[in-house]
C-alpha cells in the first residue's frame, strides 16, 4: 500500500558512493526490513545494516550510526527541518496509494462551512482531492502552514499541531485524513477546535470529541493526584529530536521556587522500568509529550507534560489547559 521511491534512494546511495549504509524502519514498517534490503542490493553496491531500536519518529535519529556506517536512512517520516542533520542522513517517506472513495460525502453533514485540512504525512497527497471536493460544495477549505519542526502544509506530528493552529481562528473546524487517533489527537488537543477523522484504511469517519473529552479526564485526574507532591523527578530526552534541557530547567525552577525537590533524569526510552528506581511523587515528562499522555495508564504515579506541571503547581489554571507542543 506504501510506495517507498527506492529508485531515488538509490540513486542517493549510488551517487555519493556509500558502501554501508544503516537503516532505521518504525515499528510497523521493520517485517518489511529484509525485504527492501533485498532490493536494495539488488540495486547498488552498498552493504545494509538494521538499526533495531524502537524508532516512534523523525526525533528518534541514532545519533551513534557513523559506528556502524558511513551513512543513515530513515524510513517512514519525513525530516525536521528545525533538526540538524549532516548530509550522510535521508529521509524515506511513504506516501500511501490508496483514494479516498466514498469517504467525502459520509464526511460532508458534519462539517461546518471552513474546514482545514490536515493529514499526516502517508496521506498528505490526498488533501489536495479534498480540498477540491470540498470548494465544489461550496465550503471554504484551507490548509495551514505549520513552524519548523513541521514539513509540510497540512501536516500533523503527534507533538506538533501547529499547521492545524495557524488556522484554527479561520475555520469552524478540521477534517483529517489518517489512520489511528495519534496524530488527530495533537490536532484536536491542540486547536481545541472539532476534529473529523477520515480514516482511508478502515474506510470510516469519526468525530475526536469523545476521545479527547476522554483523554482530558485522565489528564485532570494525574494533575489532581500530582498536586501535593514533594518530589519531582524531571525527565530530558537523549533523543535528538526530543530534548528540551530548557524546558527541563524551567519545570525544576518552578518546582523549587514552591519548595519542592526536583531531581533531572536522562533516559533514551521512557518506561515504567526505567523510573522503577526513582523516588518521586510525580514525573514531569519534558521529551516526547505523548508518553505523558498516550501511555499514562502505564505508570503508577503522575507524569505531567511540562503545561500540566504548571497547572499542579498552581501557575495556570485548567480552563487554560494547552497540548505540550515540541515547537521548531
Ligand atoms: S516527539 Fe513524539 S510525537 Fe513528536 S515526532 Fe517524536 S515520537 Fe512523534
Amino acid at each position: 500500500m506504501f510506495n517507498y521511491a527506492l529508485d531515488e534512494l538509490c540513486a542517493w546511495i549510488e551517487g555519493n558512493g556509500w558502501s554501508e549504509v544503516a537503516l532505521q524502519f518504525p515499528e510497523g514498517v521493520k517485517s518489511q526490513a529484509q525485504g527492501i534490503i533485498d532490493a536494495l542490493t539488488e540495486r547498488t553496491d552498498a552493504s545494509f545494516i538494521i538499526l533495531g531500536d524502537p524508532c516512534y519518529g523523525a526525533c528518534d535519529l541514532h545519533q551513534g550510526f557513523e559506528n556502524y556506517a558511513e551513512a543513515l536512512v530513515q524510513f517512514g517520516h519525513s525530516p525536521i527541518p528545525s533538526m540538524q542533520v549532516g548530509t550522510n542522513v535521508r529521509f524515506v517517506e511513504m506516501r500511501a496509494d490508496i483514494g479516498l472513495g466514498d469517504l467525502l460525502l459520509d464526511a460532508l453533514p458534519l462539517l461546518g462551512d471552513r474546514v482545514g485540512l490536515l493529514a499526516t504525512l502517508q496521506y498528505l497527497d490526498l488533501l489536495p482531492q479534498a480540498a477540491t471536493f470540498l470548494k465544489a460544495q461550496g465550503r471554504d477549505a484551507v490548509i495551514g502552514v505549520g513552524d519548523r519542526r513541521i514539513t509540510y502544509p497540512g501536516q500533523v506530528l503527534g507533538c506538533n499541531h501547529t499547521s492545524a493552529e495557524s488556522v484554527a481562528s479561520a475555520v469552524d473546524g478540521f477534517l483529517y485524513i489518517g489512520e489511528g487517533n495519534f496524530h488527530a489527537l495533537a490536532a484536536a488537543l491542540g486547536s481545541g477546535k472539532s476534529v473529523l477523522v477520515l480514516d482511508p484504511v478502515r474506510g470510516e469517519v469519526r468525530d475526536m470529541e469523545a476521545y479527547r473529552d476522554r483523554l482530558l479526564r485522565q489528564r485532570f485526574g494525574a494533575i489532581t493526584q500530582a498536586t501535593d507532591a514533594d518530589v519531582f523527578v524531571v525527565i530530558v530526552s537523549g533523543k535528538i529530536g526530543q530534548r528540551r534541557l530548557d524546558k527541563a530547567e524551567e519545570a525544576i525552577s518552578l518546582i523549587k521556587s514552591k519548595g519542592r525537590r526536583a531531581y533531572k533524569l536522562v533516559l533514551e526510552e521512557i518506561s515504567p522500568a526505567a523510573l522503577l528506581h526513582y523516588k518521586a511523587d510525580a514525573f514531569v515528562n519534558t521529551a516526547c509529550p505523548r508518553v505523558s499522555i498516550d501511555d499514562a495508564g502505564l505508570y503508577k504515579r503522575p507524569m505531567l507534560t511540562i503545561p500540566e506541571l504548571q497547572i499542579a503547581l498552581g501557575e495556570r489554571d485548567w480552563d487554560d489547559y494547552v497540548f505540550d507542543v515540541i515547537e521548531g
